[in-house]
Protein backbone atom coordinates (compact mmCIF):
# COMPACT_ATOMS: atom_id res chain seq x y z
CA UNK A 1 0.00 0.00 0.00
CA UNK A 2 1.30 3.58 -0.68
CA UNK A 3 2.01 6.25 1.74
CA UNK A 4 -0.06 9.73 1.25
CA UNK A 5 1.75 12.84 2.71
CA UNK A 6 -0.12 15.24 4.25
CA UNK A 7 0.58 19.14 4.88
CA UNK A 8 2.25 18.31 8.19
CA UNK A 9 4.72 15.18 7.27
CA UNK A 10 6.66 17.72 5.26
CA UNK A 11 9.18 20.46 5.35
CA UNK A 12 10.70 22.80 3.10
CA UNK A 13 14.60 22.93 3.19
CA UNK A 14 15.57 26.68 3.78
CA UNK A 15 18.04 27.68 1.01
CA UNK A 16 20.48 30.73 0.43
CA UNK A 17 18.99 34.00 -0.71
CA UNK A 18 19.24 36.87 -1.99
CA UNK A 19 15.84 38.22 -1.21
CA UNK A 20 16.26 41.56 0.82
CA UNK A 21 12.38 42.44 1.67
CA UNK A 22 9.40 40.57 1.20
CA UNK A 23 8.31 43.56 -1.39
CA UNK A 24 10.37 41.98 -4.02
CA UNK A 25 8.65 38.69 -4.07
CA UNK A 26 5.48 38.14 -6.84
CA UNK A 27 3.21 35.99 -5.56
CA UNK A 28 0.75 36.42 -8.67
CA UNK A 29 -0.65 32.99 -10.31
CA UNK A 30 -2.90 32.67 -13.37
CA UNK A 31 -6.18 31.40 -13.96
CA UNK A 32 -6.53 31.11 -17.78
CA UNK A 33 -5.41 34.88 -19.34
CA UNK A 34 -6.38 36.72 -15.94
CA UNK A 35 -3.30 36.83 -13.81
CA UNK A 36 -4.19 37.42 -9.52
CA UNK A 37 -1.88 39.21 -7.82
CA UNK A 38 -2.24 36.47 -4.86
CA UNK A 39 -3.19 32.74 -5.21
CA UNK A 40 -5.60 33.00 -3.10
CA UNK A 41 -9.76 31.42 -4.05
CA UNK A 42 -12.45 31.94 -1.45
CA UNK A 43 -14.86 28.58 -1.27
CA UNK A 44 -18.22 28.43 -2.82
CA UNK A 45 -20.22 27.57 1.00
CA UNK A 46 -22.97 30.03 2.33
CA UNK A 47 -20.92 30.48 5.28
CA UNK A 48 -17.49 31.76 3.01
CA UNK A 49 -18.74 33.28 -0.26
CA UNK A 50 -21.40 35.51 -1.16
CA UNK A 51 -21.23 39.41 -2.66
CA UNK A 52 -18.99 40.70 0.70
CA UNK A 53 -16.35 38.44 0.30
CA UNK A 54 -16.19 38.34 -3.43
CA UNK A 55 -15.56 42.29 -3.81
CA UNK A 56 -12.91 42.05 -0.72
CA UNK A 57 -11.36 39.05 -2.56
CA UNK A 58 -10.93 41.15 -5.79
CA UNK A 59 -9.42 44.09 -4.25
CA UNK A 60 -6.87 42.36 -2.55
CA UNK A 61 -6.15 40.23 -5.89
CA UNK A 62 -7.82 37.14 -5.38
CA UNK A 63 -10.99 35.60 -6.23
CA UNK A 64 -14.41 34.44 -4.76
CA UNK A 65 -16.68 31.95 -5.89
CA UNK A 66 -20.35 32.50 -5.22
CA UNK A 67 -21.94 29.13 -4.08
CA UNK A 68 -25.22 27.75 -5.21
CA UNK A 69 -27.11 27.27 -2.38
CA UNK A 70 -30.04 29.05 -3.16
CA UNK A 71 -32.30 30.01 -5.96
CA UNK A 72 -30.98 30.37 -9.45
CA UNK A 73 -32.33 34.45 -8.68
CA UNK A 74 -31.25 35.38 -5.75
CA UNK A 75 -27.47 33.97 -6.97
CA UNK A 76 -27.60 35.79 -10.29
CA UNK A 77 -28.43 38.86 -7.86
CA UNK A 78 -25.52 37.99 -5.53
CA UNK A 79 -23.21 37.57 -9.00
CA UNK A 80 -24.72 41.25 -9.92
CA UNK A 81 -23.67 42.59 -7.20
CA UNK A 82 -20.53 42.39 -7.47
CA UNK A 83 -20.76 45.02 -10.24
CA UNK A 84 -17.14 44.64 -12.31
CA UNK A 85 -15.11 42.38 -10.02
CA UNK A 86 -13.43 39.19 -11.40
CA UNK A 87 -16.80 37.12 -9.78
CA UNK A 88 -16.91 32.86 -9.75
CA UNK A 89 -19.84 31.45 -9.17
CA UNK A 90 -20.76 27.94 -8.73
CA UNK A 91 -22.90 25.21 -10.79
CA UNK A 92 -23.56 21.38 -9.95
CA UNK A 93 -24.10 18.80 -12.60
CA UNK A 94 -27.44 17.77 -12.44
CA UNK A 95 -31.07 19.59 -12.32
CA UNK A 96 -31.25 23.19 -13.46
CA UNK A 97 -27.78 23.94 -13.54
CA UNK A 98 -27.56 24.86 -16.87
CA UNK A 99 -29.94 27.49 -16.59
CA UNK A 100 -28.59 28.81 -13.59
CA UNK A 101 -24.53 28.91 -15.57
CA UNK A 102 -26.69 31.12 -18.32
CA UNK A 103 -28.17 32.88 -15.54
CA UNK A 104 -24.72 34.06 -13.63
CA UNK A 105 -22.90 34.87 -16.70
CA UNK A 106 -25.41 36.94 -17.99
CA UNK A 107 -25.38 38.65 -14.57
CA UNK A 108 -21.86 39.16 -14.82
CA UNK A 109 -19.74 36.37 -13.71
CA UNK A 110 -16.41 35.23 -15.44
CA UNK A 111 -15.72 31.99 -13.82
CA UNK A 112 -18.22 29.61 -13.68
CA UNK A 113 -17.20 26.53 -10.72
CA UNK A 114 -18.81 22.82 -11.23
CA UNK A 115 -18.80 22.34 -7.66
CA UNK A 116 -19.44 18.35 -6.64
CA UNK A 117 -17.98 16.32 -3.88
CA UNK A 118 -17.44 13.49 -6.62
CA UNK A 119 -15.80 15.62 -9.29
CA UNK A 120 -14.35 12.81 -11.14
CA UNK A 121 -17.78 11.01 -12.61
CA UNK A 122 -20.16 10.88 -15.43
CA UNK A 123 -22.03 13.69 -14.57
CA UNK A 124 -19.24 15.84 -14.24
CA UNK A 125 -18.21 14.54 -18.05
CA UNK A 126 -21.67 15.42 -19.34
CA UNK A 127 -22.07 18.84 -17.34
CA UNK A 128 -18.78 20.23 -18.70
CA UNK A 129 -19.77 18.60 -22.30
CA UNK A 130 -22.84 20.23 -22.35
CA UNK A 131 -21.75 23.40 -20.68
CA UNK A 132 -18.83 23.72 -23.31
CA UNK A 133 -21.59 23.65 -25.97
CA UNK A 134 -23.34 26.16 -24.55
CA UNK A 135 -20.65 28.50 -23.76
CA UNK A 136 -17.61 27.31 -25.99
CA UNK A 137 -14.06 27.86 -24.75
CA UNK A 138 -14.82 32.25 -23.59
CA UNK A 139 -15.75 31.65 -20.51
CA UNK A 140 -13.21 29.64 -17.71
CA UNK A 141 -14.43 26.52 -16.02
CA UNK A 142 -13.29 25.62 -12.83
CA UNK A 143 -14.46 22.02 -12.05
CA UNK A 144 -14.33 19.76 -8.75
CA UNK A 145 -13.00 18.12 -6.68
CA UNK A 146 -10.41 15.48 -7.47
CA UNK A 147 -8.83 13.22 -5.40
CA UNK A 148 -6.03 11.81 -8.06
CA UNK A 149 -4.06 12.47 -11.19
CA UNK A 150 -6.32 10.33 -13.17
CA UNK A 151 -9.46 12.55 -12.01
CA UNK A 152 -7.52 15.62 -12.64
CA UNK A 153 -6.55 14.50 -16.25
CA UNK A 154 -10.01 13.25 -16.91
CA UNK A 155 -11.26 16.51 -16.02
CA UNK A 156 -9.32 18.05 -18.34
CA UNK A 157 -9.32 16.35 -21.34
CA UNK A 158 -13.35 16.88 -20.81
CA UNK A 159 -13.11 20.42 -20.54
CA UNK A 160 -12.35 21.89 -17.07
CA UNK A 161 -9.98 25.29 -17.63
CA UNK A 162 -9.14 24.34 -13.86
CA UNK A 163 -9.35 21.86 -11.13
CA UNK A 164 -10.30 21.54 -7.47
CA UNK A 165 -7.64 19.29 -6.14
CA UNK A 166 -8.49 17.69 -2.16
CA UNK A 167 -11.18 15.49 -1.19
CA UNK A 168 -12.15 15.23 2.56
CA UNK A 169 -9.63 17.09 4.01
CA UNK A 170 -12.04 20.30 4.67
CA UNK A 171 -11.69 21.73 8.00
CA UNK A 172 -15.38 20.82 8.34
CA UNK A 173 -15.66 17.96 6.02
CA UNK A 174 -16.15 14.37 7.43
CA UNK A 175 -16.03 12.55 4.32
CA UNK A 176 -13.34 9.88 5.22
CA UNK A 177 -15.45 9.60 8.93
CA UNK A 178 -18.99 9.01 6.49
CA UNK A 179 -17.13 7.03 3.58
CA UNK A 180 -13.76 5.79 4.05
CA UNK A 181 -13.15 7.43 1.53
CA UNK A 182 -10.34 10.35 0.78
CA UNK A 183 -6.97 11.20 -0.29
CA UNK A 184 -4.60 13.91 2.20
CA UNK A 185 -4.61 17.64 0.22
CA UNK A 186 -1.03 17.46 -0.36
CA UNK A 187 -0.49 14.70 -1.86
CA UNK A 188 -3.29 14.69 -4.23
CA UNK A 189 -1.83 18.10 -5.35
CA UNK A 190 1.90 16.65 -5.76
CA UNK A 191 0.58 13.75 -8.07
CA UNK A 192 -1.70 15.98 -10.21
CA UNK A 193 1.04 18.10 -10.42
CA UNK A 194 3.41 15.67 -12.10
CA UNK A 195 0.67 14.91 -14.86
CA UNK A 196 1.61 16.27 -18.60
CA UNK A 197 -1.64 18.42 -17.94
CA UNK A 198 -0.27 20.90 -15.21
CA UNK A 199 1.03 23.95 -16.23
CA UNK A 200 -1.85 24.11 -18.66
CA UNK A 201 -4.85 23.73 -16.37
CA UNK A 202 -4.21 25.43 -13.03
CA UNK A 203 -4.30 23.15 -10.01
CA UNK A 204 -6.39 24.63 -7.03
CA UNK A 205 -5.22 22.60 -3.97
CA UNK A 206 -8.31 22.39 -1.51
CA UNK A 207 -9.77 21.34 1.92
CA UNK A 208 -7.31 21.31 5.02
CA UNK A 209 -5.44 24.22 4.86
CA UNK A 210 -5.03 25.67 7.68
CA UNK A 211 -2.02 27.93 8.37
CA UNK A 212 0.27 30.38 5.57
CA UNK A 213 2.68 27.51 5.52
CA UNK A 214 0.36 25.02 4.46
CA UNK A 215 -0.31 27.28 1.44
CA UNK A 216 3.66 27.65 1.01
CA UNK A 217 3.47 23.79 1.03
CA UNK A 218 0.51 23.72 -1.46
CA UNK A 219 2.36 25.68 -3.67
CA UNK A 220 5.83 23.66 -3.27
CA UNK A 221 3.74 20.48 -4.34
CA UNK A 222 2.96 22.45 -7.73
CA UNK A 223 -0.45 23.93 -6.36
CA UNK A 224 -1.33 27.01 -8.73
CA UNK A 225 -3.80 28.70 -6.26
CA UNK A 226 -5.74 27.49 -3.14
CA UNK A 227 -8.89 27.94 -2.27
CA UNK A 228 -9.82 28.68 1.25
CA UNK A 229 -13.00 27.89 3.76
CA UNK A 230 -12.12 28.44 7.81
CA UNK A 231 -9.15 30.90 6.85
CA UNK A 232 -11.86 32.74 5.20
CA UNK A 233 -14.94 32.12 7.19
CA UNK A 234 -15.70 33.89 10.55
CA UNK A 235 -14.99 37.52 8.83
CA UNK A 236 -17.12 40.49 8.65
CA UNK A 237 -17.27 39.51 4.64
CA UNK A 238 -18.11 36.47 5.24
CA UNK A 239 -22.33 35.76 5.22
CA UNK A 240 -23.93 35.46 8.86
CA UNK A 241 -24.38 37.16 11.59
CA UNK A 242 -21.78 37.95 14.51
CA UNK A 243 -22.74 36.19 17.89
CA UNK A 244 -21.79 36.50 21.46
CA UNK A 245 -21.42 33.51 23.88
CA UNK A 246 -19.08 33.91 27.53
CA UNK A 247 -18.33 37.01 26.38
CA UNK A 248 -16.78 35.87 22.98
CA UNK A 249 -17.80 36.83 20.04
CA UNK A 250 -18.21 34.07 16.80
CA UNK A 251 -19.67 32.96 13.72
CA UNK A 252 -20.84 29.75 11.74
CA UNK A 253 -18.90 28.28 9.74
CA UNK A 254 -20.26 24.98 8.16
CA UNK A 255 -19.87 22.13 5.53
CA UNK A 256 -22.17 22.77 2.49
CA UNK A 257 -23.12 18.54 3.22
CA UNK A 258 -23.63 19.25 6.77
CA UNK A 259 -26.84 18.06 8.13
CA UNK A 260 -27.77 22.25 9.25
CA UNK A 261 -26.55 23.21 5.66
CA UNK A 262 -28.83 20.36 3.75
CA UNK A 263 -31.76 21.66 5.57
CA UNK A 264 -31.69 24.86 4.95
CA UNK A 265 -30.84 24.42 1.12
CA UNK A 266 -32.77 21.05 0.17
CA UNK A 267 -35.02 20.84 3.36
CA UNK A 268 -34.10 16.89 4.23
CA UNK A 269 -30.72 15.33 4.81
CA UNK A 270 -29.52 12.89 2.36
CA UNK A 271 -25.44 11.56 2.95
CA UNK A 272 -23.97 13.76 6.04
CA UNK A 273 -20.66 14.32 5.08
CA UNK A 274 -20.19 17.97 6.72
CA UNK A 275 -20.41 19.27 10.25
CA UNK A 276 -21.53 22.53 11.43
CA UNK A 277 -19.07 25.00 13.89
CA UNK A 278 -18.74 28.27 14.98
CA UNK A 279 -15.38 30.16 15.00
CA UNK A 280 -14.36 33.04 16.63
CA UNK A 281 -14.81 36.57 14.91
CA UNK A 282 -12.06 37.50 13.42
CA UNK A 283 -12.48 41.05 11.69
CA UNK A 284 -11.99 42.48 8.28
CA UNK A 285 -10.89 39.31 6.02
CA UNK A 286 -8.47 41.88 4.60
CA UNK A 287 -6.37 41.27 7.55
CA UNK A 288 -6.69 37.70 7.48
CA UNK A 289 -5.43 38.07 3.97
CA UNK A 290 -2.51 40.56 4.50
CA UNK A 291 -1.45 38.49 7.39
CA UNK A 292 -1.47 34.99 5.02
CA UNK A 293 0.27 36.66 2.29
CA UNK A 294 3.26 37.84 4.48
CA UNK A 295 3.45 34.28 5.43
CA UNK A 296 3.76 33.51 1.79
CA UNK A 297 6.37 36.03 0.76
CA UNK A 298 7.98 35.08 4.16
CA UNK A 299 8.06 31.42 2.97
CA UNK A 300 9.36 32.25 -0.95
CA UNK A 301 12.24 34.36 0.64
CA UNK A 302 13.15 31.46 3.07
CA UNK A 303 13.67 29.23 -0.28
CA UNK A 304 15.80 32.16 -2.38
CA UNK A 305 12.12 32.21 -4.65
CA UNK A 306 11.21 36.10 -5.98
CA UNK A 307 8.31 34.14 -7.68
CA UNK A 308 5.61 30.92 -7.45
CA UNK A 309 7.19 29.40 -10.74
CA UNK A 310 10.92 29.79 -9.62
CA UNK A 311 9.91 28.41 -6.53
CA UNK A 312 8.09 25.54 -7.57
CA UNK A 313 10.74 24.73 -9.90
CA UNK A 314 13.65 24.95 -7.06
CA UNK A 315 12.17 24.23 -3.38
CA UNK A 316 13.34 21.25 -1.42
CA UNK A 317 10.38 19.10 0.94
CA UNK A 318 11.67 17.10 3.39
CA UNK A 319 9.86 14.43 4.82
CA UNK A 320 9.77 14.95 9.09
CA UNK A 321 9.47 11.83 11.77
CA UNK A 322 6.27 12.76 14.77
CA UNK A 323 8.72 13.94 16.75
CA UNK A 324 9.95 17.18 13.85
CA UNK A 325 6.48 17.32 13.73
CA UNK A 326 6.14 18.12 17.46
CA UNK A 327 9.37 20.74 17.29
CA UNK A 328 7.53 22.57 14.52
CA UNK A 329 4.30 23.32 16.56
CA UNK A 330 4.93 25.96 19.32
CA UNK A 331 5.93 23.14 21.81
CA UNK A 332 6.47 25.85 24.93
CA UNK A 333 2.95 25.73 25.22
CA UNK A 334 2.74 21.61 25.84
CA UNK A 335 5.57 22.52 28.11
CA UNK A 336 4.57 20.94 32.19
CA UNK A 337 4.11 24.01 34.26
P1 LIG B 1 -11.25 24.22 4.71
O1 LIG B 1 -10.53 25.34 4.00
O2 LIG B 1 -10.33 23.20 5.31
O3 LIG B 1 -12.23 24.74 5.71
O4 LIG B 1 -12.04 23.41 3.57
C1 LIG B 1 -12.94 24.02 2.67
C2 LIG B 1 -13.32 23.03 1.59
O5 LIG B 1 -14.05 21.92 2.16
C3 LIG B 1 -14.26 23.55 0.54
O6 LIG B 1 -13.63 24.36 -0.42
C4 LIG B 1 -14.84 22.28 -0.06
O7 LIG B 1 -13.99 21.69 -1.01
C5 LIG B 1 -14.89 21.36 1.15
N1 LIG B 1 -16.25 21.22 1.73
C6 LIG B 1 -17.19 22.17 1.92
N2 LIG B 1 -18.27 21.68 2.56
C7 LIG B 1 -18.01 20.36 2.76
C8 LIG B 1 -18.75 19.30 3.37
O8 LIG B 1 -19.82 19.45 3.92
N3 LIG B 1 -18.15 18.07 3.37
C9 LIG B 1 -16.92 17.85 2.80
N4 LIG B 1 -16.19 18.84 2.25
C10 LIG B 1 -16.73 20.08 2.23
Amino acid sequence: MKKCLSFDDVLLVPKYSEICSRKEIDISSKLGDVTFSIPIISSPMDTVTETAMVTEMHNRGGLGIIHRYNSIRDQAFLVHECHGAHVGAAVGVSGDYIERATALVEAGANFLCVDIAHGHHALMKHALKILRNTFGYDIHIMAGNVATRDGYEDLARWGASSVRVGIGGGSICSTRIQTGHGMPTFQSVLECSSSEFSGEIPIIADGGIKTSGDIVKALAAGADFVMLGSLLAGTSESPGSVYSENGEQFKVYRGMASKDAQISWRGHTASVEGVSSSIPFKGSVGDSLEELCTGIRSGLSYSGCASIPVFQATNQLVLQTPAGAYESSAHILNRDK
